[in-house]
């Protein structure tokens, strides 16, 4: 077993809808977790679409030209930050080519079609103003977002590299499961949020979103899990958002765990048109019939669960 990285994550969801989100504090190296076991088939290499991203580069390196912004590519990136060479060269290696790789192997069979822009602004000063005067957005959260307007990643890139893998999840999702529902879409950005390498597979760690949720289940206000899959994207960055994506993320850390996850993911993906919601698949890949009748167990295994 291979630990060869470790992303400590101060993670919200961004990108996505504004939520309410306590930063997490570094948490020293946990122990060692069963390697996930779900390898059988492994998804093609992706297929890598025509774009320039140098072209692009150029264009952003002009946009920025004597604000004291680094520029460079890491496909399917253009990796821009104003906190110097070195640690804009540190964030493109060990999180955005480590995360893409390790993502692509285990998930995504498409990568996004267009040149991507991953701004890396160095402290919440920065990040607010030049999300204001680069893409006109007042953020909503203080740890970073992803824009599919601008094609952008907008990160306060102070606050840690867990909310920019969150944040890559998406574009990838978008190019290789167009219809991925919210609950899948975020329970995976959110489920990488503080992740690691595992015998050369990202592997998702508990996290800061599993206090609220066991006291959820404490309280018994947790929602169904039949009734969370089905949620519309309203519903779900909707009233009691917080509680959805922490669901979302603890029932893939339960498939992650029984070595399922991955298999999963692709199962769901390439059987959406006759299983949109997952609820069918899912049910399959738990090995039950009903998902509610599957629930009391998984809450009680959350509740065992403690933070990394
Ligand atoms: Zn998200």
């Amino acid at each position: 077993m291979r630990c060869v990285l470790l992303l400590l994550a101060s993670a919200a969801c961004a990108g996505c809808r504004p939520e309410v989100a306590t930063p997490d504090p570094p948490a020293s190296p946990p122990p060692a977790v069963p390697a996930p076991a779900d390898d059988a088939t492994r998804p093609a290499p992706p297929r890598a679409p025509v774009r320039d991203c140098e072209a692009h580069a150029r264009a952003v390196r002009e946009r920025v030209a004597g604000r004291g912004f680094h520029v460079l590519v890491e496909e399917p990136f253009v990796v821009a930050g104003d906190g110097g060479k070195a640690q804009v060269e540190r964030f493109a290696t060990h999180t955005v080519h480590w995360a893409v790789q390790l993502l692509q192997r285990d998930f995504f069979a498409r990568q996004p079609e267009r040149v991507l822009e991953i701004w890396l602004f160095d402290g919440a000063g920065s990040y607010r103003k030049h999300a204001r005067e680069l893409f006109g957005d007042t953020p909503t959260t203080p740890y970073g977002y992803y824009s599919a307007q601008h094609g952008a990643l907008i990160m306060n890139i102070a606050t840690g590299g867990g909310t920019l893998v969150h944040e890559i999840v998406h574009p990838f999702v978008a190019a290789d499961f167009p219809d991925c529902p919210a609950w899948l879409d975020e329970g995976l950005g959110s489920l990488f949020e503080q992740c690691r390498e595992v015998d050369g597979h990202i592997a998702g760690r508990t996290n800061w979103r599993l206090d609220g949720l066991q006291q959820a289940i404490a309280e018994q206000r947790t929602v169904a899990l039949s009734r969370l899959v089905a949620t519309t994207s309203d519903e779900f960055y909707g009233p009691g958002s917080g509680l959805h994506y922490a669901m979302a993320r603890y029932l893939l850390y339960w498939l992650q765990q029984q070595g399922k996850l991955r298999q999963f993911y692709r199962d769901f993906r390439d059987g959406a048109a006759r299983d949109p919601t997952g609820a069918r698949t899912l049910c399959a890949a738990l090995g039950v019939q009903d998902l509610d009748a599957f629930q009391p167990g998984w809450e009680n295994w959350v509740q065992t669960l403690r933070r990394e």
